[in-house]
Order: structure tokens, then C-alpha cells, then sequence
């Protein structure tokens, strides 16, 4: 049985948090993290952006701060501004039931009155650039006396951008007895040097690569900016043959969303998450076994387990946090010998998640290019020719209809291919085409903008461009259900007109700052 929020003995007032941010269970690297931060161990945990490490040490920071004393008890070291303004957004939300919590962002290129105002205000955390936080201890604004945690947050990207041995020299002002946390994705031999120098007895973390099989299942993935994923989903569903799709979510929020939004655009989905109790599960496993609906949108937790000989698709619209969930994932489709197909939607920022699975499984995993319109043209035509060809052989109730056929050339004197062409054209137009191609993003966009590592100071010069931003939680309405046997063809039935509300990425480029 994986471990809850429950089991990591946070505060209630944090538990309340967690379950409106849609959070269902703790990642790997938070059930590994915090209950030996909690115990006021330090640690040296190998953990990318992506993996929720930002919670790893945010949660146990804020069990153990003393809301009465307004003083910096910890410290959070980031290699950027945008990274220091995201912790500190992480750190306000998870904290947002903590009567009175302040938590400070302090960066480069930002007024020192603004962060002076701010520290003299009286704050709990500190989460900084490694240059700014030196400037205010230097000037006395900020103080190591009552720091009891300092966290170092993607150390290796401060050792390429240079700032390392400014991190030293922090880590040098608070001699006192205290708890260090270190994240890092990679582990030079710089980094393992400092650990050595400034950890005490580090538990050291690592989430365990995965060695199981998962053979014959053809896997791809698609690269795209977080606001794409629900158009390219539905492009996706259009073109490929799909009989019935499990498409997982990262939290029971986007699982919601999404299962909400195939239902708007006419699919017959349903969410499948830990907000639903046994029965409700059962019931919506129940309609996917039978047909009755085709997509269940589900978190990692709702689909443990589940079986269902129809699932020919498994979609990760939102990456796995490790390997292991990865192939329990794909594996609820190729059940029993038969052929399947996994796709996964990689923001950049998520690329290091993609390379850890690839190194996992031992496989490289294929990157496809979005649906494009003259896929998704040929795939209505092939559809609707069938669909015609059918019903001419089958259907006996055509006769009122041949007659209006006859009414309509007696009256208009036109051809019988003009008319047909006509009523295909009346059809289409109830489910125009999208007359714009969905652009991948541009994964090294990143690397190319990275340079040498160096001391910069002045204007942001771009970075990564994605972030995982928090679920919305935004409905929207309208039913009406569309099965992929019926009317996949996208010809017939109602459609409503539908504006994407899906929450938008962060568009945040980092920067060096300092
Ligand atoms: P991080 O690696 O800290 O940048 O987190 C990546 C993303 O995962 C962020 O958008 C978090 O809000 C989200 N996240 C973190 N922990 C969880 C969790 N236990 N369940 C669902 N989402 C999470």
C-alpha cells in the first residue's frame, strides 16, 4: 500500500492544503524526504525539477516553523530568480492555513527596499539567489542566528552557473547546529565535496531505477508547452484507432479537468480519483469494461490495479514522477499479449524525467509530432467514406431520404454527386477542421541560451520556458457524449464550440541572477 499524506505526520492545516492543490499522494522523493527531515536529519537527495522536491522540503520546513517567532528559520538557496519566486509561491501555498506564515523572495535586479521592508516586516523563510542573500548578510539585514534548515535547492545548476563558492560562504555564516537539505539533480564531484564538508550524517536519497519489462507496447511521446496539452490530446484521440484509453493525470484536480473537458468536446469520459469513494470507482471501471464509456481520465492511486481487457491507449498527459509509475502506467494497456499503444506529453522542463525513464527502462522512447490537420483530414474522409459505405449496405430506413434526394434534383435540376457533396459540406461545417497546426515545442531551446557558466548580473537572458503550474480547478460544462465506435468521424452529432481553458504554463524564463 503506498504511503498517504497522513502517514508523513504533517499538520492537519498542511493536509488541508495538499487536498485543495489536488495532491493525492506523496511523490517519490516526498515520501523518502520528509520524514527524515522531519526528524531534523539532513539529507543529500539526487532529485530533478519536476519530481515535486519543492514540496520535499517545503512541507517539513513548515510542520516544524515556529509561527510565533517572525524570524528567518530557514533558508532555501536557488540557483535563479524565477526558481526563487516559484519556491516562494510553493512555500505561500502550502502554507496558506498557517495563520501569520511570510516567506521572502530575495534576487538579484529586484530593490533592496523592497526586501529590506520585507525582512524588517519579519519573516519565517528566506528563499534567495546565492549573491543577494550574501549582500544581506553582509549588510546585516539578514541574520544566520535563528536559521534551523537551509536548503540548497539544484545545487549542480549553481555549481555550472558559478556561485558555488558563494554558497560556501553562506553555508560558513551559520556555524550553529543545524539542518541542511540538498537537491540536486546530478552529483559532480564538487557537489559531493560540499556534502561531505557541510552535511552531518546526510541520509542519502535517491528514487530507485525500475528493471521491469514492458515489452511489446509501442511508446512515444509528444513535446509541448504545457497550455497545448488539451488540444493536442483531442487531435491525438481523433487520428488514432482508439477502442478505449486510460489517460493519467497528476492530481485528482487535472483529472477532473480533463475528464470534464473530453466530455465537453463530446467524448464519452469519466475522472477516476481518490475524491471518489469505492463504489463510485467501481462503477466508472464497471462503464469502461462494457462500453459505456471509452476514456477514464485517472490519478496514479484511482487506476492501481486495474484491468480491462478494451484499454488499447494509455495517455500520460501529465509525466510521471519516476519509472516505476511509468510502466505500472502503460501496462493497464497490452493486457494479455495484445498490442498497445503508450503516449506521454514532455514539457521541456520535464526532459530530465523523460532521460531518467528512457534509463530505466532501458529503451529509447519515440518522439512523435503533434496531429497534424492533413492527418486528421484523412481520418475523417477514411471514417466517413466507411461509415456511408455501411449504412447504404445496411441500413433500411434511407428511403424517405432518397426521396428528399429526388425532391431536391427535380427542383434544382442538380446532379446527385452535387447534392451528396452539399449535405457532406452542411456536415462538416457543424465540426469544422482547425485551420492551424499545433507547433512541438522546442526542447533544447534551454541548453542553446545556457552559455558557460559564469557571474552574470543584469537583465534576465531566458531559459527554461515550462513549469508545472498548480491545477486550476476549473470546470467546464456540457455533456453529450461521443463514442469512438458511433461517431468518431467527427461528422455527425452536435458539437459545441469549445475555448480551451486549460491552466496556462508558467511561461517564466529563468535567469541568472544574482
Ligand atoms: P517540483 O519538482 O517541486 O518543481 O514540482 C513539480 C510539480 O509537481 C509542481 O507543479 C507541483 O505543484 C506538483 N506536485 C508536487 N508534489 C505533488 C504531488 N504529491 N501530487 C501532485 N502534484 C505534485
Amino acid at each position: 500500500m503506498a504511503l498517504s499524506f497522513q502517514d508523513l505526520r504533517l499538520s492537519s492545516s498542511l493536509l488541508s492544503s495538499l487536498h485543495e492543490l489536488g495532491y493525492e499522494t506523496p511523490t517519490p522523493i516526498q515520501a523518502e524526504s520528509i520524514p527524515v527531515l522531519l526528524d531534523g536529519r539532513d539529507i543529500s537527495a539526487q532529485a530533478q525539477t519536476g519530481t515535486g522536491k519543492t514540496a520535499a522540503f517545503a512541507l517539513p520546513i513548515l510542520s516544524r516553523i515556529e509561527l510565533a517567532k517572525k524570524e528567518p528559520q530557514a533558508i532555501i538557496i536557488t540557483p535563479t530568480r524565477e526558481l526563487a519566486i516559484q519556491v516562494a509561491e510553493a512555500f505561500q501555498s502550502y502554507a496558506k492555513h498557517l495563520k501569520g506564515f511570510h516567506v521572502a523572495p530575495i534576487y538579484g535586479g529586484q530593490d533592496y527596499q523592497v526586501q529590506l521592508r520585507a525582512l524588517k516586516r519579519g519573516v519565517h523563510v528566506v528563499v534567495g539567489t546565492p549573491g543577494r542573500v550574501m549582500d544581506h548578510f553582509r549588510r546585516g539585514s539578514l541574520s544566520a542566528q535563528t536559521v534551523k534548515t537551509v536548503v540548497l535547492d539544484e545545487a549542480d545548476e549553481m555549481l555550472k552557473m558559478g556561485f558555488i563558492d558563494d554558497v560556501e560562504w553562506i553555508l560558513q555564516q551559520i556555524p550553529h547546529e543545524h539542518q541542511t537539505a540538498l537537491f540536486s539533480a546530478t552529483m559532480p564531484s564538487s557537489i559531493q565535496t560540499i556534502a561531505k564538508r557541510y552535511l552531518n550524517d546526510p541520509e542519502r536519497i535517491q528514487i530507485k531505477p525500475t528493471t521491469q519489462n514492458v515489452g511489446t507496447i509501442e511508446q512515444s511521446y509528444i513535446s509541448l508547452a504545457r497550455n497545448q496539452k488539451m488540444d493536442v490530446l483531442t487531435r491525438y484521440l481523433e487520428i488514432e484507432n482508439v477502442t478505449a484509453a486510460i489517460i493519467f493525470a497528476s492530481t485528482k484536480n487535472c483529472s477532473q479537468e480533463v475528464a470534464d473537458k473530453l466530455l465537453a468536446r463530446g467524448y464519452g469520459a469519466a475522472a477516476l480519483n481518490g475524491d471518489m469513494n469505492q463504489s463510485m470507482r467501481e462503477k466508472v471501471i464497471g462503464q469502461i469494461k462494457k462500453g459505456s464509456i471509452d476514456i477514464i481520465v485517472a490519478t496514479d492511486v484511482a487506476a492501481r490495479g486495474i484491468d480491462v481487457d478494451r484499454i488499447t491507449h494509455v495517455i500520460n498527459y501529465d509525466i510521471p514522477y519516476d519509472a516505476e509509475s511509468y510502466v505500472h502506467r502503460i501496462g493497464r494497456t497490452g493486457r494479455a499479449g495484445r498490442a498497445g499503444k503508450a503516449l506521454m506529453f514532455v514539457t521541456s522542463r520535464e526532459r530530465y524525467l523523460l532521460k531518467d525513464i528512457e534509463r530505466s527502462i532501458k529503451q529509447k522512447i519515440q518522439q512523435i509530432e503533434p496531429p497534424t490537420i492533413a492527418e486528421m483530414k484523412e481520418k475523417r474522409t477514411e471514417a466517413l467514406t466507411e461509415k456511408v459505405i455501411n449504412i447504404i449496405a445496411k441500413s433500411k430506413k434511407l428511403g424517405p431520404y432518397q426521396q428528399l434526394v429526388l425532391d431536391i434534383m427535380a427542383k434544382s435540376n442538380d446532379e446527385p454527386v452535387d447534392i451528396a457533396a452539399a449535405v457532406m459540406y452542411l456536415m462538416e461545417q457543424a465540426n469544422p477542421m482547425p485551420t492551424e497546426e499545433i507547433q512541438a515545442a522546442k526542447p533544447e531551446f534551454e541548453r542553446k541560451h545556457r552559455g558557460k557558466p559564469k557571474r552574470f548580473r543584469g537583465k534576465p537572458s531566458g531559459g527554461r520556458s515550462e513549469s508545472r503550474s498548480r491545477p486550476s480547478g476549473g470546470r467546464s460544462e456540457g455533456r453529450g457524449k461521443r463514442s469512438f465506435k458511433d461517431s468518431k468521424d467527427g461528422y455527425g452529432g452536435k458539437r459545441k464550440t469549445f475555448k480551451s481553458n486549460a491552466p496556462k504554463g508558467r511561461a517564466k524564463s529563468r535567469s541568472r541572477a544574482n
